[in-house]
């Protein structure tokens, strides 16, 4: 059997964590697997990473950026396959460019195009574990990107479907997928099962447990996730195609604070203006979420919008230069507010979901900003202080009274 094995960065925080990692990668190849293992930098070394380029230049080139970013998962490589020579265990550490994982040129939030095998299959053939660096690939000016934060889940499932692995197991510091974070939200309940789809929004929506794209490959390519601790042997969670029915009107809440309002303010109040705005956002990149237009008022309105936090800054200078073109009299925003999300393939058939989140807010004291709907979720826009508060009321109004 073949096995992908991702680590996050704080199950190899420490020598004696990637002992313990080591260990549980040493079980399956003497049990005869092939065991192929993507790791994530130790403990909050990215973070780190960034704040050393932050002091040096506020404004450092993404290309650079990466280039510094994608060490923290080079030193955890070299380190894990240093820590199973110790036990006698052949291993071999690789980086992107060893591998050869093409991903598109776009820094910081690169996709994988192309994995080359050969490397790997030669270093599997001749008995060796496999330690691939998470969260890095190469461009086609050969210079090494990144694939956003939490991007080593991607490496693995990606790795895992080119590899056709058999298994596909990304371990972690909780023990599988809860129906909101366990660390804000006490009640929260581990999932045993649940689909792509479900998952995809989940991740999306701001449950860090697993990199959105990392669901999108996996549904693409049918590999199964099973989502687990590095720390204990609980079961984890298994994130497939079709579920079985847990019998629950939502699958679970999840909170997004990397997000920011911005309003434009008397626009003027004919066909195009919208168009006009969303299309020079999009044009530079820029993702809108949730949109609010105003009614109109002595021929203007307003409009507002969210974007993630790490957009803010560039939307502003877009929208200001383009100002007067775009008919804006005043741009406004708040990067202090959050999206909570309440998810479910249930709630397509059930009238009453909507009503019963806003009055757990309501119950909470909590104002709404915003709100989306779509087929499988709804999302509303909260002050960045009410997040925790906004998570727990919303979780246990569903969960809780089931
Ligand atoms: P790793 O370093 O292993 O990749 P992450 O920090 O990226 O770990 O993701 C794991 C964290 O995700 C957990 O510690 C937990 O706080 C958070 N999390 C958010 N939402 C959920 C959820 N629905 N289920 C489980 N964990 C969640
Ligand atoms: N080390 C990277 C990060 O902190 C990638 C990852 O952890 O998945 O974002
Ligand atoms: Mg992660």
């Amino acid at each position: 059997m073949l096995i992908v094995k991702k680590f996050g960065g704080s199950s190899v925080a420490n020598k004696e964590r990637i002992f313990n990692v080591a260990s549980r990668c040493v079980e399956d190849y003497k049990a005869g697997h092939d065991v192929v293992v993507v790791l994530s930098a130790m403990g909050d070394t990215t973070d780190e990473l960034i704040a050393l380029a932050q002091d040096i230049n506020p404004n450092p080139k993404k290309r650079e950026l990466d280039m510094l970013m994608a060490t923290g998962e080079q030193v955890s490589v070299s380190l894990m396959a240093m820590a199973m020579h110790s036990m006698d265990v052949p291993a071999v550490s690789l980086n992107a460019f060893q591998v050869q994982m093409h991903s598109t040129s776009r820094y910081g939030n690169a996709r994988f195009k192309r994995i080359d095998k050969d490397r790997i299959m030669h270093e599997l053939d001749s008995r060796k574990i496999v330690i691939v660096t998470g969260f890095q690939g190469i461009n086609k000016y050969d210079d090494v990107t990144t694939l956003g934060r939490g991007g080593s889940d991607t490496t693995a499932v990606a790795l895992a479907a080119a590899l056709h692995a058999d298994k596909c197991e990304i371990y972690t510091d909780v023990d599988g997928v809860y129906t909101a974070d366990p660390r804000v939200v006490k009640n929260a309940m581990k999932l045993n099962e649940v689909t792509y789809d479900e998952m995809l929004e989940l991740a999306s929506l701001g449950a860090k447990v697993l990199h959105n794209r990392s669901v999108e490959m996996a549904k693409k390519y049918g590999v199964e996730l099973v989502v687990r601790s590095s720390l204990n042997r609980s079961e984890g969670t298994v994130i497939k195609e079709k579920a079985k029915m847990e019998k629950m009107l939502i699958t679970g809440v999840a909170a997004d604070v990397n997000t920011a309002r911005i309003s434009v303010i008397g626009v003027e109040d004919k066909p195009g203006t919208a168009f006009r705005i969303f299309n020079t956002l999009a044009k530079n990149n820029i993702n809108v979420d949730i949109i609010l237009q105003s009614v109109g008022r002595d021929g203007t309105k307003d409009i507002s919008f969210t974007v993630s936090q790490d957009d803010l800054k560039d939307a502003m200078n877009v929208l200001e230069e383009h100002k007067e073109a775009l008919t804006i009299q005043q741009i406004t925003n708040n990067p202090n507010v959050a999206k909570i999300s309440v998810i479910g393939a249930g709630m397509m058939s059930n009238p009453g979901v909507a009503a019963r989140m806003f009055e757990s807010l309501y119950n909470s004291r909590i104002n709404i900003n915003m709100i989306s709907t779509s087929e499988i979720r709804i999302t509303v826009l909260v002050d960045e202080k009410d997040v925790d508060k906004a998570m727990n009321a919303v979780h246990d109004g569903f969960i809780m009274t089931e």
